[in-house]
């Protein structure tokens, strides 16, 4: 089956441009770009004309999921095959399509309303490599694995929901099944991959935008601890401390971005595993995930050392 090959780009609403300018270059490591569009940024993070962009429309969380196809015949088949299932899918003008720097672009809306943008073509500048804001001992993982991956809000249910995804052509299910001390029930966590990542989307945390949380990749372990180093001295409040998650084996650690919900960036994730499997809690570590983060101690913490 014709099925979506990788999160090629995001969307992001935000309140202020200049705050996450800084934020994306000084403390994540990606490259921001100005093509003079009004009230519009780009974030690099590999050849990719750009795999974030950054709308200032004062929403302040995701505004839409692009996710690619491998080329013009799957477009064609992927946009007959939704709209088969009965999804209404708007094929979009070439003057759009351009604006997102692709060949090709239809939009439609997940099983919860979520936008949704799928592609073929992305440009590709190979003559402009990735300059990171700030130094890095590696580069980011993307490759055909796509950008990363994403915990988003979903109001449909699981079915509902893995039935659209399965039918962009991914795969996936319930990776975490974690008890909570007086609930009737565990909580359940889906994992959907459409590639060698692990997942590229997941659905279950409990979330008051539509983001819980956006996931780099570093090919080299040290980005992770510059990384927490850089956000500790910025006193930027940890949401998740360092640990490995038993599902994608990734050493990551999570922190808030100046729109309110978290950055999750790691190293040494394996492959998707095509077996269902489910765990009870992470390998180790990750403490506050899942709870608020601990903003005005951490905070505090930083500043008297
Ligand atoms: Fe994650």
């Amino acid at each position: 089956m014709t099925g979506v090959t990788e999160l090629g780009y995001v969307g992001l609403g935000v309140k202020s441009l200049a705050e996450w300018e800084s934020f994306a270059a000084e403390i994540v490591g990606l490259e921001v770009c100005d093509e003079g569009e009004a009230g519009r940024r780009y974030l690099r993070m590999d050849y990719w004309h750009h795999r974030v962009f950054l709308d200032e429309d004062g929403t302040d969380d995701l505004a839409v999921l692009g996710f690619r196809v491998a080329g013009a015949e799957e477009f064609r088949e992927m946009t007959a095959r939704l709209q088969d299932a009965g999804v209404q899918v708007q094929v979009a003008s070439p003057a759009e399509a351009d604006e997102r720097r692709v060949l090709e672009l239809m939009k439609l809306k997940d099983a919860s309303g979520h936008p949704i943008e799928i592609f073929h073509g992305p440009q590709v500048q190979a003559d402009k490599p990735f300059h990171p804001g700030r130094r890095m001992h590696g580069r980011f993982k993307t490759g055909y694995g796509g950008l990363g991956h994403l915990i988003q809000a979903q109001s449909a249910g699981f079915d509902k929901t893995y039935e659209f995804y399965r039918l962009l052509g991914m795969r996936g299910g319930v990776e975490y099944r974690i008890p909570i001390p007086g609930a009737p029930r565990p909580l359940d966590l889906m994992f959907m991959h459409c590639n060698e990542r692990d997942h590229t989307v997941a659905f279950g945390l409990p979330s008051a935008k539509r983001i819980n949380h956006l996931m780099f990749e570093f090919d080299n372990f040290d980005d992770v601890g510059l990384t927490y180093e850089i956000v500790r001295r910025a006193a930027i409040p940890i949401a998740a401390e360092p640990g490995r998650h038993a599902n994608d084996h990734m050493f990551s650690f999570y922190f808030m971005n100046p729109s309110g919900w978290m950055i999750e960036v790691g190293w040494g994730a394996r492959p998707a595993s095509h077996q269902s499997e489910y765990y009870q809690r992470d390998t180790y570590g990750h403490e506050g995930l899942g709870g608020p983060p601990p903003a005005p101690a951490r905070a505090a913490a930083v500043a008297a050392e």
